[in-house]
């Protein structure tokens, strides 16, 4: 990796007046505190405002409406994925909740079938019940998207590359479906980050993420994004902040801050030692297989390289069996077995037992997870200590 990619430029920030990620991830919505000049955005903990006299209308009278810290965050992430605006709420699920009142009975979405594992429960068991109307269908084929479509469609929900198969759909031609007949195409980009993918310079009309993960980076925080390329968006989920009140707090809206400062540094560090990590899992000899998009081997490599500018630290490989998975797990130690993904240290898991249990095993052996695949977050320790790790706890 190269300076000059560190340093990548990346179009569509109508709101900056800055071209360089970097400089916009430490600059756009950071800009130094207007009352003292404190070059970090300060912490405003306060649930409410003084305010001077009746009947003016002011940005600031109530928390759940307004905290200026808040306002940072949301204007740098908007920012970095080059929307017009962006709203935070306290975990990924509160965010698309919150996305998903932007619809209602008698609409119906077309979603990916192999969804961060919480995705299907809130669309299965909380928002059916009011009458919103799921199709799930395999988003690697667009034909697959069109064919689900009906009168009543209204958004179409994706995530790429798909957790833990690391199945990529193609962006422009979704959007492209999706433009045709006025759905909004909602793309979850938690996995690649807007530093190596960017879904509105490719057709999205929203973008979500879990802020916990790889935007936060460090493990010590929830939250979650959405991120808007229209005001209207942006008005609807301002006023589902403030009716509903899943909002992000001052605290863990600075530490998102203080995250993105980084992101690019860490971003490309997570890649670096992704690709080796993978290359070591792909030449070992236990292992039947591995899923990442930057091997050769990738059904959809060809479509990481045009739709990422990084193929990330996501791996999933396979191990054969219940007992072989197990057997590793318990092994490790410089890696911890854990869930969640994106932070710093390199963290392991077990799908069929972990993130994907609430899928049944009918539902896993549908979309191809098996009992002996484990999925790791590489982190940003010395590569070589997370290889001569996962070699012992293979041995
Ligand atoms: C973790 C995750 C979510 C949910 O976010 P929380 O912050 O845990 O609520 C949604 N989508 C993806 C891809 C995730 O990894």
């Amino acid at each position: 990796m190269t300076k000059e990619s560190a340093q990548r430029r990346t179009t569509n920030q109508p709101r900056s007046s800055h071209p360089g990620f970097s400089t916009r991830a430490i600059h756009d919505g950071q800009e130094p505190d207007p009352l003292t000049g404190a070059v970090t955005v300060p912490i405003y903990a306060t649930s409410t405002y003084a305010q001077k006299e009746l009947g003016k209308d002011i940005r600031y009278d109530y928390a759940r409406g307004a905290n200026p810290t808040r306002d940072r965050l949301e204007t740098n992430l908007a920012s970095l994925e080059g929307g017009i605006a962006s709203r935070v709420f306290s975990s990924g699920m509160a965010a698309i909740n919150a996305l998903c009142t932007m619809y209602k009975t008698g609409d119906h979405v077309v979603c990916g079938h192999n969804l961060y594992g919480g995705v299907p429960r809130l669309f299965n068991q909380v928002l059916t019940g009011y009458g919103i109307e799921f199709t799930y269908v395999d988003t690697s084929d667009p034909k697959n998207v069109e064919r689900a479509l009906r009168k009543s469609t209204r958004m179409v929900y994706v995530e790429t590359p798909t957790n833990p198969l690391m199945a990529l759909s193609e962006l422009t031609a979704i959007g492209r479906i999706c433009r045709a007949k006025k759905i909004e195409l909602v793309v979850d980009n938690t996995f690649m980050s807007p530093y190596f993918q960017q879904p509105i310079a490719l057709g999205a009309d929203m973008v979500v993420h879990s802020t916990t993960k790889f935007l936060n980076g460090h493990s010590d925080g929830l939250g979650g994004v959405v991120v808007c390329t229209r005001q209207d968006q942006a008005d609807q989920l301002a006023f589902v902040q403030k009716a509903a009140g899943a909002i992000l707090s001052p605290f863990e809206c600075w530490l998102v801050l203080r995250g993105t400062k980084t992101l690019a540094v860490r971003m490309l560090q997570h890649d670096c030692n992704g690709r080796q990590v993978a290359e070591f899992l792909s030449a070992h000899k236990k292992l039947k297989k591995v899923f990442y998009p930057g091997l050769k081997d990738h059904p959809q490599h060809e479509l990481a390289k045009r739709q990422m500018s990084g193929f990330g630290s996501m791996i999933t490989f396979e191990t054969g069996s219940l007992p072989n998975a197990a057997k590793m797990l318990k092994r490790v130690r410089v890696c911890s077995l854990g869930e969640s993904l994106g932070g710093v240290e390199t963290l392991i898991s077990h799908p069929a037992t972990m993130t994907h249990a609430g899928l049944g095993e009918k539902g896993r052996a549908a979309i191809g997870i098996t009992d002996g695949m484990v999925r790791i977050s590489v982190g940003i320790e010395n590569v070589e200590d997370i290889i001569a790790d996962l070699d012992q706890a293979l041995a």
